[in-house]
């Protein structure tokens, strides 16, 4: 049995940050951390003081995806860690405390110990705002990390696919029930460009998000598309929303002004 227990209840931790936003998705695979990480950039691009915490906890992908593979985290002092910077962005992750795998036989206590630690024990100084990249599905650790963590509000990634859409509602019902706004849907990997004529292929369907966002009454954010850039600039730890040249780096940019 998997029993989450975070005891976040010193909120006051968090009050040199202004605004926390969860990243969630119902499934995994969706693009939940590689959405996570370009909004974080096309923040800080703006100008904004930006955090990201990688809550993923059975996957952490933000070293990867952030070019911090390999680093170990250095201590402030006794009690706190220091966050490490990516381009200006705070970053702290499971995977910089554990070796890769180690994390994914972790049973929910220790999971959720593990998080509460980076949490309560980073030094994160002022931001204007900590992303949360947080483990897909609806489950106990997500339930109370959305409970405990004093956010603005969640961004829900979906795939325009049906089983996605499936989950990602569950999503907006956990965040219904506790009271967490949700901001909106993104959907990711909404369509191809053919490289030839430029046409959108719709791969996985088309609208799917807009549809469920109507029945829920709220908004879709962007609709960003599976494009072979995105995937690349992620595999070399770069941020495609802060490279004005790649077209899709305004999308990430109209989507951070819509949750800022
Ligand atoms: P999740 O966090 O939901 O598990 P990831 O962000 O790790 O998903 O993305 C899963 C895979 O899909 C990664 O290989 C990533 O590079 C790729 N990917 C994500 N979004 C896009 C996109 N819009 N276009 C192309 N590839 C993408």
């Amino acid at each position: 049995t998997i029993t989450a227990s975070i005891e976040l209840t010193e909120v006051c931790k968090f009050k040199a940050i202004k605004h926390i936003v969860l990243i969630a998705s119902g499934k995994g695979g969706v693009g939940k951390s590689t959405t996570a990480v370009n909004l974080a950039g096309a923040l800080q691009a703006e100008g904004a003081k930006v955090g990201i915490l990688d809550a993923d906890i059975y996957g952490p992908s933000i070293p990867m995806l952030l070019g911090l593979e390999g680093v170990t985290p250095t201590a402030k002092n006794d009690k706190q860690l220091l966050p490490f910077d990516a381009n200006g962005i705070k970053a702290q992750s499971i995977g910089f405390l554990v070796p890769s795998g180690d994390a994914t036989v972790w049973r929910g206590p220790m999971a959720s110990g593990a998080l509460t630690q980076l949490l309560n024990e980073t030094a994160w100084g002022e931001l204007d705002y900590l992303i949360v990249d947080m483990p897909p599905g609806t489950g106990d650790i997500q339930l109370t990390m959305s409970q405990k963590v004093p956010a603005s509000g969640t961004v829900i990634v979906t795939t325009p696919q049906d089983l996605a859409l499936a989950d990602a509602q569950k999503g907006i019902a956990m965040f219904n029930k506790v009271n967490v706004p949700v901001l909106g849907l993104i959907e990711n990997m909404s369509h191809f460009l053919c490289s030839h004529c430029g046409e959108p292929n719709h791969v996985f369907g088309k609208d799917g998000a807009i549809k469920l966002a109507q029945r829920h009454g709220v908004p879709v954010l962007s609709q960003i598309p599976l494009a072979i850039d995105i995937r690349e600039y992620s595999e070399q730890g770069k941020l495609i929303a802060m490279d004005n040249q790649a077209a899709v780096s305004k999308t990430y940019a109209d989507t951070a002004r819509l949750i800022a």
